[in-house]
């Protein structure tokens, strides 16, 4: 017996950034999964691949689907919309996600708190899935950080060094911060009372229950993020490496599925992969 997809019943999933470095992805992943359709991808006015057939864009053939350049028609014809793009057009994105009651889901990072502000706000309206970093792994690591963070009194020194590709603008990462956040709430501090985000020059010794951040740029660097416990006479170190983006796009898709249908309110992966204690 052969069986055919209902595309009726699918999940109408909307990429903005789409000829991004992960908006690609994020394509690629939507169209080769069950229970979800390709509603369609944005760019920016003047943006690469503007008026191009996806199908071509991804090296599938024609599809019918060109990459267009107006968010609203594209939240419009969708449930849910992800968003990997910057922090400006991610705010813009927000506001017609709260306007036109789509479900959003926000792999975007370096989001100044004033920016964040506005995904809070979209939140009272529609369901936002905002994560750092939409990887199973990372997301198991972060609970595991907050774990021994928890059981390891502040003799044990965090520090926490993460690596990326030379294109990455912002830094420390979105998902070292994350890191530290969940290391900080082990502690129940407030990581922005603990944080030193970088060093240069005669700093003095380091301060007891500081939490570090070194940072790395080079080549083609997915991500790697390792945590540090540096006590005297041992050292835990946790790391997770990614090896291809296909692990934020397969997380952005399962997150979108998650989403669409739930209540308005602001989740994290942790809410998606059922990691909330
Ligand atoms: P990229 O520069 O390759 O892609 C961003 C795309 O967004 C570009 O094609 C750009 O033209 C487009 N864009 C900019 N403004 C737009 C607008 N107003 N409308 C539509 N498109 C617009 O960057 P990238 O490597 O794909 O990363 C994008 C973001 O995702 C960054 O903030 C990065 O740190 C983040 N990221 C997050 C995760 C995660 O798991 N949360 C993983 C990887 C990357």
């Amino acid at each position: 017996m052969t069986l055919r997809t209902d595309h009726t019943m699918a999940i109408r999933i909307g990429i903005v950034g789409c000829a991004g470095r992960m908006g690609q992805m994020l394509m690629k992943e939507v169209l080769d999964s069950d229970g979800a359709t390709l509603s369609g991808g944005t760019e920016r006015l003047g943006g690469p691949a503007a008026g191009q057939d996806i199908g071509e864009l991804l090296g599938r053939g024609k599809l019918g689907l060109v990459v267009d350049t107006d968010a609203r028609a594209l939240f419009l014809a969708s449930d849910v919309v992800i968003d990997f793009t910057t922090r400006e057009a991610t705010v813009a994105h927000a506001r017609l996600a709260a306007e036109l009651g789509k479900a959003l889901v926000v792999g975007t990072t370096g989001l100044e708190p004033a920016q964040e502000v506005v995904l809070h706000e979209a939140a009272t309206k529609v369901p936002v899935v905002y994560a750092p970093n939409f990887s199973i792994g990372v997301n198991l690591l972060m609970s595991l950080v907050e774990q021994v963070s928890k059981v390891l009194d502040p003799s044990y020194d965090i520090e926490i060094v993460e690596m990326h590709h030379r294109h990455k603008v912002d830094a420390p990462s979105g998902t070292a911060l994350g890191l530290g956040r969940a290391a900080a709430a082990g502690r129940q501090v407030a990581l922005s009372d603990v944080a030193v985000r970088q060093r240069d020059g005669i700093v003095g010794p380091r301060k007891s229950g500081e939490i570090g951040f070194a940072t790395l740029r080079g080549g083609d660097v997915v991500g790697d993020h390792t945590v540090m416990f540096a006590a005297e006479g041992e050292r835990i170190e946790l790391t997770h490496k990614a090896q291809s983006r296909a692990v934020f796009s397969k997380g952005a898709v399962r997150a979108a599925l998650w989403a669409q249908g739930r209540k308005a309110g602001l989740y994290s992966m942790f809410d998606v992969l059922g990691l909330k204690a």
